[in-house]
């Protein structure tokens, strides 16, 4: 807590000491402040209640934008890890409940549905150490294609 104009604020410190972080640090990091009906945790900070894991992506990655969603990698609402974390769209909150139970359909695409920052962002979360099947499960693609991603041997112009 800081005082800032006479009022107690939460700091970012206060946000993650209220975070459970496992010794596997790739596992769900558990927010165990408070948490809304439907699951979610959330947090005073700024002046406003605000959303456990959208913070936690702030505090991450920067200031994200009012419309964007912060959607999860992991089925666990109130899980905080940024590495669970990614930016979207309400489309691809859409299409995220679609790829859950059509990966099929996914697969058969292949590699050609996947954008240039796709791949970048697929690099990425590799190198940050999120599992090939997670990432698979993210993009709707086989784990063989997100292999071949991840060694250049597929994209390697990116
Ligand atoms: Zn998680």
């Amino acid at each position: 807590m800081k005082l800032i104009d006479g009022k107690k604020r939460n700091t970012e410190e206060d946000f993650w000491g209220k975070v459970l972080i496992p010794d596997d640090s790739n596992g769900c990091w558990l927010w165990l402040g408070y948490t809304l009906s439907h699951g979610y945790g959330t947090m005073r900070y700024g002046g406003k209640n605000r959303r456990a894991h959208r913070l936690a992506y702030e505090f991450t990655y920067g200031q994200i934008k009012q419309a964007a969603l912060v959607l999860h990698l992991c089925a666990v609402k109130n899980c905080v890890n940024p590495l669970h974390l990614y930016l979207g769209t309400p489309h691809d909150n859409a299409q995220d409940s679609i790829n859950d139970g059509t990966m099929a359909r996914g697969i058969s695409h292949g590699l050609t549905k996947l954008k240039n920052n796709e791949v970048r962002e697929i690099r990425l979360l590799a190198s940050g150490g999120l599992s090939q099947r997670q990432i698979a499960k993210k993009f709707g693609v086989s784990k063989s294609s997100i292999c071949k991603i991840v060694h250049y041997e597929n994209w390697g112009h990116i």
